[in-house]
């Protein structure tokens, strides 16, 4: 039976890590590459009798992923302790939530080629991270600055059915915590981090397979390299007679597969237990709908506004709307400049290239969003060339400078004015009495020359509309005479 016969099925487990100064249950930063341990206190330490205090932020931050992914806000929510020995968890335990987590019942809709998809959140919980254990030749070495970081753990169903949609399922997710502001989406620095759970069943069946949970995985080539593999891997087992374990595995990012780590623990070995040093937590209905209140525009309501009102084409909108910031900056220079198709090229263009050539974040750039609009209004009036304007949208991007200055300083003004162009036609018409006898008995490509030889001599200057109008005016002329 050939793959094609398997169904596969895929849920994603998420941590991501909220972007909150200080940690979920102490005042200890959550800076990032500060000296080891430095970031702690006797709570992050585990020190007998230390008490955690709940960070107000996380549970905002929580509920604000919860609206946004649809869910319903449990006013009652309980933390948990879940047991387990590491050397970077000293209290051995880690506290989450388990029986009454905090936003549950959601769903995710993403664009997925043509369509889009709906994918269930079954549930949403905060908890805190572990440390890090370093390991250097014979030693090995404890970081504890990043225990008691916020995470959020997001749940899918396993509505999932190919890796492709994994991975675009995850950039979705991704793009709205970083539009939500509670997380940097950055995958590599393992701040927005993926298990992914896998199964295959035969097509047609109506009870789902064994799964397999794959664990931190750091790239979107990753998810869908690891994916892919345990498909082919499960069905190849099966179609062997063999049987699925429930386990976790690793992916071997060299060699592109996955590898046994352990067996998958029941829920039972973990001995939740309610967290006797917390008490149940309790929002005020009036706390939700502050926060539902101030929930910005998500990147897929975004995109389809895009299209309907300002007429872009679902590329471009995708395109401008997967960067926040890149999507502040268009809608802010719209404000000032209403051609948006035109606006979204540079956008896109221009400005994505600078970006990327000079290494800065578009939200530290020098050029404003008010001065774009400026230079695109210059390239209407007829001020500037279109190829000129880009190399003064350079010299922009580098000074922080308007577009009327740049174009003065550099003298990348078009000129525009009827008489001054006049001058370099005539003069160039009275230099080429031969072409002008070749164009009159008909050899009407000379027109071209014509062209390149005003363009020449006003050093690409000339405004080309008005180089052209003449010239024909004139050769019409020159001709009836
Ligand atoms: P655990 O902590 O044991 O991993 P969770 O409930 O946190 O359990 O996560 C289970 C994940 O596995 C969910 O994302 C769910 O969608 C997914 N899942 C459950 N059953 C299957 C299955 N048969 N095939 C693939 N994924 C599954
Ligand atoms: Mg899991």
């Amino acid at each position: 039976m050939p793959i094609a016969d398997f169904q596969p099925v895929i849920g994603l487990e998420v941590h991501a890590q909220l972007l909150t100064e200080s940690k979920i249950f102490s005042g200890a930063s959550t800076g990032f590459g500060a000296e080891p341990n430095l970031h702690t206190t006797e709570v992050c330490l585990g020190l007998p009798g230390a008490l955690p205090v709940l960070n107000e932020k996380v549970v905002h931050m929580a509920v604000r992923a919860g609206l946004a992914l649809n869910c319903q806000i449990r006013l009652h929510s309980v933390w948990a302790r879940k047991h387990y020995f590491y050397p970077d968890l000293p209290k051995g335990y880690q506290i989450t939530q388990y029986e009454e987590p905090i936003c549950e019942h959601g769903n995710l809709v993403f664009p997925f080629g043509d369509t889009e998809k709906s994918v269930r959140i079954l549930r949403i919980h905060m908890e805190e991270d572990a440390g890090k254990n370093i390991h250097q030749g014979a030693q090995s070495l404890v970081d504890l600055n990043r225990a008691g970081t916020p995470l959020l753990e997001i749940v899918s169903e396993p509505d999932l059915r190919s890796a492709d949609e994994a991975a675009e399922y995850l950039k979705a997710l991704r793009d709205i915590l970083v539009y939500l502001g509670v997380n940097d989406g950055n995958l590599e620095e393992g701040s927005f981090r993926c298990d992914a759970n896998v199964s295959v069943m035969k097509k047609g069946a109506t009870e789902f397979g064994t799964r397999v949970e794959l664990k931190n995985l750091n790239s979107f080539r990753f998810v869908k390299q690891a994916i892919d593999y345990e498909i082919a891997r499960q069905v190849e087992l099966v179609e062997g007679g063999g049987k699925v374990e429930q386990e976790t595995r690793l992916f071997d990012t060299q060699r592109g597969e996955t590898r046994a780590m352990r067996g998958k623990e029941d829920a039972r070995d973990y001995r939740y237990f309610p967290d006797p040093d917390l008490p149940p937590l309790v929002l005020e209905p009036a706390f939700v709908d502050g926060i539902k209140a101030t929930l910005p525009e998500l990147p897929l309501a975004k995109v389809r506004r895009y299209v309907d009102v300002l007429g872009l084409s679902e590329y471009d909108a995708r395109l401008l709307t997967a960067d926040k910031a890149l999507a502040a900056f268009f809608e802010s220079a719209l404000a000032h400049y209403g051609d948006a198709k035109k606006l979204a090229n540079w956008c896109l263009g221009e400005l994505s290239r600078q970006v990327n050539e000079k290494g800065v974040a578009l939200t530290q750039v020098k050029v404003t969003p008010v001065q774009l609009a400026g230079l695109l209004q210059a390239i209407d009036g007829k001020t500037v060339s279109n190829n000129a304007a880009k190399e003064v949208f350079g010299a922009m991007f580098e000074s922080g400078r308007d577009a009327q200055s740049v174009i003065a300083e550099k003298g990348l003004g078009q000129v525009s004015d009827t008489g001054a162009i006049e001058a370099v036609v005539n003069d160039i018409l009275a230099r080429h009495p031969a072409e002008v006898a070749q164009y009159k008995a008909g050899k009407v490509q000379v027109f071209g020359f014509f062209v390149g030889q005003v363009m020449r001599a006003m050093k690409g200057k000339g405004n080309p509309q008005t180089v052209n109008e003449l010239l024909k005016a004139k050769l019409k002329l020159t001709r009836a005479f």
